[in-house]
């Protein structure tokens, strides 16, 4: 229901990723957005939005499941509270792929930051947007997606049998 209805309210968007991760998971149960607490946590400064739980049961409401994508609009990922996180491109199958494992790593991260007990300091928002207008590109995820696709080609050559 989920990518049918995001597809379709968004022929723009070619690709999208949708699992229920550990650590995505996790962050999503705390209903808040990514902050900036590094440069790689600023590719989705303001370019990820934080579904809440209006969204129901997506995965089997239809009525849900627009109203997720009309959320969706302009942003590279969500994270949907009590669910788990989703990510989209409008470029290529890769930069999906790779903005979902960063926005994960992304995840993983902050939830380590706010076990330690400190508050992060958190890049300005003008070097936020600087980095991800810089490192957060449709362009740089499917950059960076080259070598894992290479490593899984060399490692796992049964996936494509
Ligand atoms: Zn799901």
């Amino acid at each position: 229901m989920l990518h049918a209805a995001v597809h379709e309210a968004h022929p723009d968007i070619i690709s999208m990723c949708h699992a229920h991760t550990v650590y995505g998971t996790a962050f999503a149960a705390l209903g808040r957005p990514l902050e900036p607490i590094s440069q790689d946590a600023a590719a989705f400064f303001e370019d990820h939005i934080v579904i809440k739980d209006e969204a129901g049961q997506v995965a089997v409401e239809e009525k849900a499941g627009l109203a997720v994508c009309d959320w969706f609009k302009g942003v590279k990922a969500a994270i949907h509270q009590n669910h788990g996180l989703l990510t989209a491109s409008r470029h290529s199958i890769e930069a999906a792929a790779f903005w979902f494992i960063a926005l994960e790593r992304c995840c993983r991260q902050q939830l380590m930051v706010e076990a330690s007990g400190h508050k992060p300091v958190l890049v300005p928002p003008d070097r936020a947007r600087y980095s991800r207008e810089h490192v957060g590109s449709e362009y740089i995820g499917w950059l960076h997606f080259q070598p894992i696709y290479g490593h899984l080609v060399a490692t796992q050559p049964d996936m494509f049998t």
